[in-house]
């Protein structure tokens, strides 16, 4: 009875130690896995260029993958200026955060004192088209190009900025103009040293009435998804009037991420949308 207790109590032992074994070999097991999907872990193989499968798999707003793993929004309006124009750019101003807009040919006084204020603000000013008419200027790439250089022509006169940045009416990857047309207009453009900027995450907010600020904000958020660098486009016109509460409140969600907010400029590297 004694030897077969001791024997018991061996046996337990031996058991035990197993059992140790197990779990410490499943706890260092679970450790490895937590550190392959914690972000926060250099990943080895950050900033290696992305294998061709990786960019096949892409969607055609791109994947956002940082190079420099730093976390930037670009807050971009087309459109603009417009009767909601002054409250955007007061919710930027209050909010300290820097934007870009794409501006198309505005001749009012109110439009022109609008361009000042984006330029005086510290926004960055791009080329939309002056006319916004697709049917003129994708006729050609001359007409594109004329149309560009009217509105070129129109902002040096009255803020002193010619824009090298530009978003093409309807993206880069439109079916508005003949693809042949539009490759033309591209490879102008570059020579020129122009250089075009689409987008990786949209409020779709181009519709006929003006969306709740909460629905175009949800539209950003579910298209941006964790890219690191994150493209936004949104509109300015006089029908977006819950844009500036959208735009207060993507400042502040994407802050509290740990993003930064920047203009556009000719050296940030293009966002441009693939087939
Ligand atoms: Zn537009």
């Amino acid at each position: 009875m004694f030897i077969k207790s001791i024997r018991l109590k061996n046996l337990m032992l031996v058991a035990g130690a197993a059992l140790l074994g197990l779990a410490l070999g499943l706890g260092i097991l679970l450790l490895g896995t937590k550190a392959a999907a914690d972000p926060e872990t250099p990943d080895p193989s950050a900033g290696l260029p992305e294998t061709p499968a990786e960019s096949e798999a892409q969607d055609a707003m791109g994947t956002g993958k940082p190079e420099d793993g730093e976390k930037i929004v670009y807050l971009t309006f087309d459109d603009g200026p417009s009767a909601v124009t002054a409250d955007i750019l007061d919710v930027l101003k209050e909010k300290e955060a820097p934007a870009t807009f794409f501006v198309i040919g505005a001749t009012t006084e109110r439009g022109k004192s609008l361009y000042h204020r984006i330029v005086d603000e510290g926004h960055a000013l791009g080329i939309h088209s002056y006319s916004h008419r697709y049917q003129e200027i994708y006729q050609s790439a001359d007409a594109y190009l004329q149309d560009f250089d009217r509105l070129a022509d129109h902002l040096d006169s009255i803020v002193g900025v010619r824009p090298t940045i530009f978003r093409f009416p309807g993206g880069s990857l439109n079916n508005l103009a003949d693809p042949v047309v539009l490759e033309e207009i591209k490879e102008k453009m570059s020579e020129r040293g122009c250089v075009w900027f689409d987008w990786n995450a949209l409020a779709k907010d181009d519709k006929a009435s003006a969306a709740p600020a909460q629905e175009m904000f949800d539209n950003v958020v579910a298209s941006a998804g964790d890219k690191e660098k994150i493209l936004i486009l949104l509109h300015d016109d006089a029908l977006r009037t819950t844009a500036a509460e959208c735009v207060g409140m993507l400042i502040d969600h994407y802050r509290e991420l740990g993003y930064r907010f920047e203009a556009l400029t000719p050296d940030t590297e293009p966002v441009h949308l693939v087939q």
